[in-house]
């Protein structure tokens, strides 16, 4: 067993802290009031490879691993959680196009994606289709040698910023099967009958641009389609233990994040004629911080590393780590705030924007107990 990272992985974890502690730290607190999306900081970010950094080298990416993706998402995450998201999510849905996209698709959007000309989206929940993904109900339907879409579309990381959206489409209603109804269709931005709502308001990671779509009578060639028709469903399961790692990763980050600020206020502030860490009750919240987000980063690490050499067997795994960073997220926010005491409670300091942050990774790509759900049937045996 190893437990370094190699020369490559910690230059490359000093180079993302230094683009994040210089480049994201200083503007988080405007964006997350004005709930403004950093486009100043896309620019620089894709100068650093931080872009779509998985896709390869060919198609304009720097062809990062699975575990290397952790470790700039965690350093991305622990300089703010709204920020890293638009940085690491500027090439969400890249993934279908790598694994299924025809060539046109790959040359077409890929190498704009990475130099940060184009923005991309992932259009899979709805209204009424959140955990259960078989219910989507957006419809794509085949017209001569188009697709007409019809249908709306929640939450949708980018949904006002993005250039290329890969939507989940139910293209085969009458199938019996449940899961080979669907398609995954990508659908240019742009396009005629697309209107897009920022969704404001939120909790938290208020930098990132979330949104409704709504399609009407969406026409796009039928060679958007993405990959086999029918294969949608199925072609997304195929990411989730890769994008769930990733999740995990942001919230290793959010809580190094928390735990260091506490950490360093800790040392400062002063009542009863010394520094609040002489206490042991604070000094025990440290310990417990510290150690749990140790704990998330083996666990993100190993799912990463399964992810990079044992594929196809390790969706318990992502799912464990995936529940339990973003657990470790929540809770190590809470204490950050809770050591701060009453200037943890407004947004003088990081911690308050970190608490509200950190929910977030117990709910998208898939909810803490549709993670619980998968780690069960795996144990059980339950098949899908
Ligand atoms: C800020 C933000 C960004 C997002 N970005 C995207 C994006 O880019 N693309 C995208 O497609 N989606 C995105 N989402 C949507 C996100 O993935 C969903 O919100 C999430 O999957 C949960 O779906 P839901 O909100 O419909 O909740 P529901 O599915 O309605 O769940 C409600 C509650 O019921 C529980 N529940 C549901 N089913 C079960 C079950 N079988 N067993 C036990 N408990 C269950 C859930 O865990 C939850 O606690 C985003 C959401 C947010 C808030």
């Amino acid at each position: 067993m190893e437990f370094q990272l190699s020369d490559e992985q910690r230059h490359l974890r000093d180079e993302v802290r230094r683009f994040a502690d210089e480049e994201i730290r200083p503007i988080a607190t405007e964006h997350d009031v004005n709930e403004s999306y950093p486009h100043e900081v896309m620019e620089k970010a894709a100068e650093m490879g931080l872009l779509a950094p998985h896709v390869p080298v060919e198609y304009g990416g720097v062809g990062y691993s699975a575990l290397e993706n952790a470790i700039l998402t965690e350093e991305l995450f622990a300089a703010d959680p709204g920020i890293g998201l638009c940085v690491s999510s500027a090439g969400f849905g890249a993934e279908a196009i790598m694994g299924f996209g025809s060539e046109d698709q790959k040359e077409r959007i890929l190498p704009a994606v990475t130099a940060g000309d184009a923005i991309m989206g992932s259009a899979i929940s709805e209204p009424q289709a959140g955990s259960d993904v078989t219910s989507v109900a957006t419809r794509a339907e085949k017209d001569g040698d188009k697709w007409v879409i019809n249908g709306s579309k929640m939450w949708i990381t980018n949904g006002t910023v993005a250039d290329y959206f890969v939507v989940v489409c139910e293209t085969d209603p009458d199938i019996e099967d449940r899961y080979t109804g669907f398609s995954q269709i990508l659908v240019e931005g742009d396009r005629d009958g697309l209107t897009t709502e920022k969704i404001t308001g939120k909790l938290g990671i208020r930098a990132s641009d979330t949104a409704e779509l709504v399609f009407d009578d969406v026409r796009v060639p039928e060679e958007n389609l993405i990959g086999q028709r029918g294969m949608g469903f199925l072609q997304l399961m195929e990411f989730f233990d890769e994008t769930r790692t990733a999740v995990a990763a942001q919230g290793v980050g959010i809580a190094r994040g928390a735990a260091e600020r506490a950490l360093a206020y800790a040392e400062e502030r002063e009542q009863f004629g010394r520094s609040i860490a002489d206490f042991q009750a604070i000094k025990h919240k440290l310990a417990e911080m510290h150690t749990d987000t140790e704990a998330a980063r083996w666990l993100t690490y190993r799912s990463a590393w399964a992810v990079d050499n044992e594929p196809g067997d390790l969706t318990a795994l992502a799912s464990m780590a995936k529940e339990f960073a973003s657990r470790v997220a929540v809770d190590v926010a809470d204490e950050a705030v809770q050591i701060h005491g009453g200037a943890g409670f407004v947004n003088d300091h990081d911690v308050e924007r970190f608490y509200r942050d950190a929910k977030i990774t117990q709910i998208y790509e898939g909810t803490t107990e549709i993670q619980k759900n998968i780690v069960a049937r795996e144990l059980l045996d339950e098949g899908i």
